[in-house]
């Protein structure tokens, strides 16, 4: 019997620097893989620029905690014993482990080098604006404290597009493209070209740099065992770039590999472009979903919930759709910041959890919390996850019909004992729909679990029954025998 899928990214940007992150994940598998967590996605496990580092700023990626480089053999998570620990547990449960990967750029090199460069315009990446200049640029890396183990590949300036830093001037605000250098083309269109983020941009066109990447992939599932990957940035980088590589590493290893890209546009358009180009070999977070949670949550009763799905990833290609809503990028004072409000935040997951489209992903934060930001958990998250684990199945019938109030039910299938449900969402006053479960159910009770309404209701002959919500809330209405066992496990 399968289950709903149903990922977790499993970290949060304000995390302490406590080295224990690795062994809280190991402790708490066997009760994520019972809330029904079937992936989870791990922050990048490898060397930052410091022992603080969140994971992103990408130093030594074959040194998961295991050397003594940027002042600390652990990592921000712990050591690589740990990772490869927190792994089997996570294994031993049942969950498949996505491994963040971060292969834009560069941070933190060893020496600097003199290059030849040309400054461009920071928000027209394709505009020349000065003449060409020899700079000092942060761009060698030779892993001193690693000295060769796994690899001897020493990255210089000819691995690298540009960067914004000259040692020489050290001016702030500044891009530079190496001589004899161009940006990638086909990325993003953002700035002219969006080939650079940050740091030292890895030149996604040198065949070494490609040939060197794909043997530390290798070498990575081979000494972690993960599952899937969750690709990092993709839009800066050369989009055949992750079609190859992917194509190559399932062929060679003849593992699956699932991939979930993070792909930051709002643009349908652009996240179809992108799943094109690279003919669908990842998948990709559905941003323009997470917009819409935005908007819907900003705007309360003034949105019209029927158009929510409108002109969304999950709608228009669901089956390359990974689901959210919030992320470590998207939380307060973080870079793409656009938190979705507290009210709306059960709306959104009921959302994403309860339909037969995407994949969900479920924060971290919004699972736990996040007392030192201030936030608080999402109220009935954890139930939820129980209810998409034992209940979300069968045929979907929608009802988004009133812009204030939408509904839809699972009918329930045969291989999941009480399964089927009634979903309603208001984000006016109260309200009701009149939905169908189905006849098999006739003459029980349904009950809301999560929307606060006290009264069961009684499906009638016909199969359907008048579900009820408050205003701004979502309610789930189950079955009795349902509802009890939720009762339980909660
Ligand atoms: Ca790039």
């Amino acid at each position: 019997m399968s289950n709903n899928e149903t990922m977790m990214q499993y970290f949060e940007w304000y995390l302490p620097n406590d080295g224990i992150w690795w062994k809280r994940c190991a402790a708490k598998a066997v009760k994520l893989a019972d809330t029904g967590v079937t992936e989870i996605w791990l922050p990048p496990a490898y060397k930052g620029t410091g022992q603080d580092d969140v994971g992103y700023g990408v130093y030594d990626m074959y040194d998961l905690g295991e050397f003594d480089q940027k002042g600390t053999v652990r990592t921000k998570y712990g050591t690589k014993r740990e990772y490869l620990e927190a792994i089997k547990a996570m294994h031993d449960a049942g969950i498949k482990v996505f491994a963040d990967i971060v292969l834009n750029h560069r941070l933190g090199a060893d020496e600097t080098e003199e290059v030849m460069a040309y400054p461009v315009a920071t928000n027209d990446r394709n505009q020349t604006i000065g003449e060409e200049r020899m700079i000092r640029v942060w761009s060698r890396f030779t892993f001193p404290g690693r000295n060769g183990k796994y690899s001897k590949f020493v990255w210089d300036h000819t691995c690298f597009t540009g960067t914004d830093w000259d040692e020489n001037t050290k001016q702030t605000g500044q891009l530079f493209c190496f001589s004899g250098k161009h940006w990638d083309q086909q990325t993003d269109i953002e700035n002219g070209n969006f080939d650079y983020l940050m740091g030292c941009d890895v030149d996604m066109d040198n065949p070494k740099v490609v040939e060197e990447i794909f043997k530390w992939l290798c070498w990575y599932i081979d000494q972690t065992g993960i599952d899937g990957v969750r690709l990092d940035a993709v839009k800066h980088i050369k989009f055949g770039f992750y079609r190859d590589l992917l194509k190559r590493i399932r062929s060679e290893k003849k593992i699956a590999l699932p991939a979930v890209g993070e792909y930051w546009s709002g643009e349908l358009g652009r996240l179809l472009y992108y799943l094109d180009t690279v003919e669908n070999q990842t998948r990709l977070f559905d941003v323009t979903l997470h917009y819409k949670f935005f908007e819907a949550s900003k705007a309360g009763s003034g949105f019209d919930l029927r158009t929510i799905f409108d002109n969304t990833l999950v709608s228009a290609r669901p089956e390359q759709a990974v689901t959210f809503v919030d992320n470590h990028d998207t939380q307060y004072g973080q870079s793409l910041e656009s938190f979705i409000d507290d009210w709306f935040k059960p709306l959104a997951y009921a959302l994403i959890l309860f339909r037969e489209a995407g994949v969900p992903c479920v924060f971290y934060s919004d699972y736990y919390g996040n007392p030192g930001k201030d936030r608080p958990a999402v109220p009935n998250l954890e139930r939820m996850m129980r209810l998409r684990k034992a209940y979300a199945y069968g045929e979907q019938h929608d009802y988004f019909e009133e812009p204030q109030v939408i509904g839809w039910t699972r009918l329930g299938d045969q291989k999941h004992k009480n399964s089927g449900m009634a979903v309603v969402l208001s984000n006016g006053g109260d309200g009701c729909r009149q939905m169908y479960v189905g006849e098999k159910y006739a003459g029980s009770l349904f009950y809301d679990v999560t929307g606060g309404c006290e009264n069961p209701v009684q499906i009638g002959d016909d199969g359907t029954a008048t579900f009820y919500v408050r205003g701004g809330h979502v309610s789930v209405w189950v079955c009795q025998k349902a509802f009890e066992d939720i009762q339980i496990n909660v």
